[in-house]
């Protein structure tokens, strides 16, 4: 068994998440990694790492995921709350599905899933639990009414756990990434609304990687427990919004 701890991170499947994967592992941590779609995950081919088919926002079978990586690799110690949804849009026009879609991955997924590794975290006064926002948690973009209020209500919510549990020794660290070169436009539609999200990103020049993103994830997690970054707001150094 490897000696580094077990590392969940959701929405492993491409952008941030898998290059998260990517680099937990390089650093030594045997992972679950959960996302609908087990290919691109099997794809990166990393070493001690279970690989789960599910939809993040069906605890139960979430549940019976960290089972059975519990069983291979010992208790979580890391929950990286990564998988998301944007579909950017006037409410007027937006799928309703995509508004109950996007709460339900965006906010309700991440405090299930807390929920099911906080007691045995909390237990033995370790863990972190990473829950990734976004800038769009911190101010208002056009188009973005419904992604930026869940990802407003993450950021409260994962202050709010922050403080639940910083007397237990547990650490809830806030992830704000700027714009990140992923698939995460492929829920919005074509037209004026991506036009003009695509404008500003390729004036921007694309973005950061997301391998960006995984090193400040990864050097957060890294310091010693009694260490807490409470909140990484990473963007390109050209992003001004
Ligand atoms: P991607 O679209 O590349 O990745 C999203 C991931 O979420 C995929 O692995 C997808 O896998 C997974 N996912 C989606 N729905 C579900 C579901 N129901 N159950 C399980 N997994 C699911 O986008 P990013 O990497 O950019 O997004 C990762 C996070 O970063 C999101 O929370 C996003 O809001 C946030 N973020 C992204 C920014 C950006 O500019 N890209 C900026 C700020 C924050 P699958 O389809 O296989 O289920």
């Amino acid at each position: 068994m490897d000696e580094r701890p077990l590392v969940v991170v959701t929405g492993a499947s491409s952008g941030i998440g898998a290059a998260a994967a990517r680099a937990f592992s390089a650093a030594g941590h045997p992972l679950l990694l959960l996302a609908r779609r087990a290919g691109p995950m099997e794809a990166l081919g990393l070493p001690d790492t279970i690989v789960e088919a599910v939809d993040v926002t069906d605890s139960a079978a979430v549940a019976a995921a960290i089972g059975r990586a519990e069983e291979a690799y010992g208790p979580v110690d890391l929950l990286v709350n990564n998988a998301g949804m944007m579909s950017l849009a006037p409410v007027a026009e937006q799928d309703p599905q995509h508004i109950q879609r996007m709460f339900d991955l965006n906010c309700v997924a991440p405090m299930r899933l807390a929920q099911l590794v906080l007691p045995a975290m909390m237990a033995r006064r370790g863990g972190t639990i990473m829950n990734v926002g976004s800038i769009a948690g911190k101010a208002l973009y056009g188009d973005h009414t419904v992604y930026c209020g869940t990802k407003y209500a993450l950021h409260v919510m994962t202050e709010g756990l922050r403080r639940e549990t910083a007397a237990h020794g547990v650490r809830v660290m806030l992830v704000a990434p700027g714009m990140v070169d992923t698939d995460l436009l492929s829920n919005t539609g074509a037209g004026r609304v991506l036009d003009g999200y695509l404008d500003y990103k390729k004036s921007i020049g694309g973005g950061l990687a997301p391998e960006d993103v995984a090193e400040a994830m990864l050097h957060a997690y890294r310091l010693p427990q009694h260490v807490n970054l409470r909140e990484i707001v990473v963007a390109a150094t050209v992003q001004d919004s």
